[in-house]
């Protein structure tokens, strides 16, 4: 079996990147998605979300094994240790994020294409790892006035947290030239119909 393409999708906390890969998802996993006669035709064009593992406290109605494995800073480092991880930053302060090896495998080598939402680190470690067959996305917000906004907005982090959020923005921001692709998430749906097509010439390639 054809083995999945990587899709790895980065951006400042409050970009628009879990609505932006949601939407992605129902396009592409839909049930009147175009791509169920690929699926036959010429293998599986499927998305599966990489569930990434972190030792932050669920937030909102996270649930363990859906958005993330959540994990304790100890059981964090016992994997590290472990060399389970693909990649692993520590995003904020004891803060952990990681991809385990496990989980992408399984979903690589089932056929299924898999969506990565890694902070730009663990984005430029797996292009590296798989080259031309991963493609990065990096959305971009307007302006950090507007992140600001947006976070504020969601209503799911305590002001210290948007505060530390913000701090590092600017750092991911200068990250944006070395993605394959920037699109900046200013009306949303502009900015998802471009990811759409993107990806789409992507896995058409
Ligand atoms: P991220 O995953 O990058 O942290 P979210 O997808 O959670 O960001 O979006 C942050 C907030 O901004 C959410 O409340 C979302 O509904 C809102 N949002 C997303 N895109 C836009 C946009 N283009 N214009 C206004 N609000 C947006
Ligand atoms: P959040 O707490 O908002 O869910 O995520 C914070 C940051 O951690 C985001 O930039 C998110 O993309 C990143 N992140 C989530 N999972 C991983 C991962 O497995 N690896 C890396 N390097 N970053 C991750």
């Amino acid at each position: 079996m054809k083995e999945g393409k990587l899709i790895i999708f980065a951006a400042p906390s409050g970009s628009g990147k879990s609505t932006i890969i949601n939407y992605i998802m129902d396009v592409f996993n839909g049930e009147d998605s175009e791509d169920e006669s690929l699926n036959e035709e010429e293998g599986s064009s499927k998305l599966c979300f990489s569930i990434s593992a972190t030792s932050r406290a669920p937030r909102g109605t996270e649930k363990n094994g859906v958005e993330y494995f959540f994990l304790t800073p100890e059981e964090f480092r016992q994997r590290i240790a472990n060399n389970e991880f693909l990649e692993y930053e520590e995003v904020y302060t004891d803060k952990f994020y990681g991809t385990l090896k496990s989980q992408v495998d399984k979903q690589l080598s089932e056929g299924d294409n898999v969506v990565f939402d890694v902070d730009v680190h663990g984005a430029m470690n797996i292009k590296q790892a798989y080259g031309k067959r991963a493609l990065s996305i990096f959305i971009q917000p307007p302006s950090i006035e507007e992140l600001r906004r947006r976070l504020e907005g969601r209503g799911t982090d305590a002001p210290e947290v948007i505060e530390q959020r913000i701090a590092r923005a600017e750092y991911e921001l200068s990250f944006a030239d070395k993605f394959d692709e920037v699109v900046v998430n200013d009306n949303l749906e502009v900015a998802q119909v471009e990811v759409e097509s993107i990806i789409e010439d992507f896995l058409d390639e």
